[in-house]
């Protein structure tokens, strides 16, 4: 392509505020973790430093530069989600649902819609179907992948997006089932491990686990605006009632309402995607 900036030329730091910069919380959220906010701030530095040192492998400077651009995108293409996504839609139109039930278009029928937005309601209690999946959840994911990949080096692999989207339909088909977190805000993932000496439930925990260290996933919910893990064999206590033995639940439940307004949840790939970083640069002018 043409060159438009100098190779050194900062385009965003800390203190900046842009869209642009929305975009890059957003899809560089698996690095160390982040929030779609369109201010670069002290964790959006960290991530910056954290993706040039292990992903670009380059001196870490925490500043954005048209190589940091060039490789926010080159990450995108190098760890595609249009299969995941296409699996983590909604399976209720496959189900005997309850009479009167209809099944959704994958994302829900926007049930619950006075509940949306509402900060009366907790957030585990909210029933409000979130009109797509969160941008979020595919980037940490490519993120985690990554690290799955390339650092752990244990050749543990994702099988497949078990269980995405979960609509009211869907839940009334699985014995009116009343959990509301997989309304948009969670994934479950399946592993597989060519070690028969490793079992299935620590598998999960050791992928669990790279979450942690790399995308500052927490187990439960108590810390805010971090991805959230469901507990495995390996953490579960006696109080413990979400238990993913032999699979990988993560969510982005625990974010501040401003970060869960509708406008993050899509119904695509391309959506989770977006224009390319290089394309937003350009027409910022
Ligand atoms: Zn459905
Ligand atoms: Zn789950």
């Amino acid at each position: 392509m043409i060159d438009y900036f100098p190779k050194s030329e900062i385009l965003f730091q800390k203190g900046d505020k842009h869209e642009i910069i929305r975009e890059i919380n957003i899809r560089l959220a698996g690095f160390g973790g982040n929030v779609p906010t369109d201010e670069f701030t002290e964790r959006t530095e960290k991530m910056i430093k954290q993706f040039q040192r292990d992903y670009m492998q380059v001196e870490e400077t925490g500043v954005v530069d048209i190589k940091v651009i060039q490789a926010i995108d080159r990450f995108q293409e190098e760890y595609p989600i249009e299969t995941y996504f296409a699996q983590a839609k909604c399976k209720c139109s496959t189900l005997k649902l309850v009479k009167g039930d209809k099944a959704c278009g994958g994302f829900g029928n926007g049930k619950f819609e006075q509940q949306k937005q509402n900060a009366n309601t907790i957030e585990m209690y909210r029933k409000y179907e979130y009109p797509g999946l969160h941008r979020t959840l595919f980037w940490v994911l490519r993120a985690w992948k990554f690290y799955l990949y390339h650092l752990d080096q244990r050749n543990m692999k994702i099988e497949l997006v078990k269980s995405g989207y979960r609509c009211w339909s869907d839940n009334n088909a699985h014995n009116f089932r009343q959990s509301t977190n997989h309304m948009g805000k969670a994934l479950d993932i399946h592993m597989i491990y060519n070690n028969t000496k490793i079992s299935l439930e620590n598998l999960c925990d050791d992928a669990r686990e790279v979450m942690i260290s790399y995308c500052n996933a927490h187990y439960r919910w108590n810390v805010g605006n971090v991805i959230s893990l469901e507990v495995g064999m390996r953490e579960k206590t006696p109080k413990d009632t979400a238990i993913a033995a032999t699979w990988i639940h993560f969510d982005v439940r625990s974010f501040e309402l401003k970060y869960l307004e509708d406008k993050y949840f899509v119904k695509s790939a391309e959506q989770v995607n977006g224009l390319s970083m290089q394309s937003l640069i350009i027409n910022k002018g």
